[in-house]
């Protein structure tokens, strides 16, 4: 299951400025990655802004944060993305960027499934621009296991999609033999002989003989979040090129959903979406597209009238 946030109003519904293809054609942007994500970014946003890309050499952004906790991600996943984008642009000395975050965590609406959700910002500081696209999956293999033995990590492996998807070991974080020193965390193991070897280490080192194994979720341990992150630039792309019908600013999209949809049986208006409301940060414009989501009545069943 892959969706994304924003609701499927009729393209025609929504009022279009001019293309913003004249802002980005011909120009350098970074693509702020250390992870490769440029292999499924750089081709979507080369084609669909018609720009060149350039990725920072020497760009660690593990100083933003990983997932695997040894440094922790300060501020939201926008602002971590903003970081990311504003130390690339340093870098390249250019004028726009490009930067990915993810988080992993239960599904807003289905809290029992695990789901990735991963934004991708374009920062342009020439035109004073950030524009955000989003992908939320639950197909994502974000899990973890503590085991005493080999064969249990073999097995568990096996589950998560090992060898294409990497595994991270590491000694169980609360029962670090000194706790003043920080045991080593063994990343991107993509063999079985480097699994069995890290998963031995860490049995024959943890006091309570325990290995802690766990997904790598960085993308290029990650075929699945890669995915995602392709998904969210392709909704970057489309956010990009909806423009204010005033003001032509990239970026035109919903800010408010309206509930109030009315009930089929009744007419009474029900917690359901009856509206989106479209406004431009640049010039405040905004548009109403009613019945967003391509039904105009709502099932009795989420009527407090008729089903109290
Ligand atoms: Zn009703
Ligand atoms: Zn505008």
């Amino acid at each position: 299951m892959s969706d994304s946030n924003s609701p499927k109003a009729a393209e025609s519904q929504i009022p279009q400025g001019q293309s913003p293809s004249g802002l980005f054609r011909g120009r350098l942007g970074a693509i702020a990655t250390m992870h490769r994500k440029e292999q499924v970014m750089a081709p979507l946003l080369q084609h669909g802004l018609e720009i060149e890309t350039v990725i920072p050499t020497d760009f660690d952004t593990d100083v933003f944060g990983t997932f695997t906790r040894d440094i922790e991600r300060a501020g939201s996943q926008r602002e971590a993305a903003r970081r990311k984008a504003e130390a690339a642009l340093k870098l390249t000395e250019t004028t726009l960027a490009f930067a990915s975050e993810g988080t992993f965590g239960p599904h807003p609406s289905l809290p029992f499934l695990p789901c990735n959700r991963e934004l991708v910002m374009l920062l342009d500081v020439e035109h004073g621009l950030e524009v955000v696209g989003e992908a939320v999956s639950t197909q994502t293999n974000f899990r973890h296991q503590l085991v005493t033995r080999v064969e249990d990590a073999l097995a568990f492996a096996k589950t998560i999609g090992f060898p294409e998807h990497g595994l991270v070991v590491r000694i169980d974080p609360d029962t670090s033999p000194d706790p003043g020193i920080e045991a080593p965390i063994h990343k991107g193991i993509v063999s079985e002989a480097d699994l069995v070897t890290a998963v031995e280490w860490a049995i024959a080192t943890a006091p309570n003989s325990t290995a802690h194994l766990e997904t790598d979720m960085r993308a290029m341990m990650n075929p699945r979040r890669m995915k995602v992150i392709a998904e969210a630039t392709q909704d970057l792309v489309r956010r990009i090129h909806q423009t204010c019908p005033q003001c032509n600013t990239p970026g035109f999209d919903v800010t408010r959903q309206l509930p109030g949809l009315p009930c089929e049986l009744c007419g009474i208006p029900t917690g359901l979406v009856r509206a989106a409301i479209y406004q431009c940060h640049q010039c405040g414009f905004q548009h109403e597209v009613l019945f967003p989501n391509g039904v105009s009545t709502a099932d009795p069943a989420q009527c407090s009238y008729c089903n109290p």
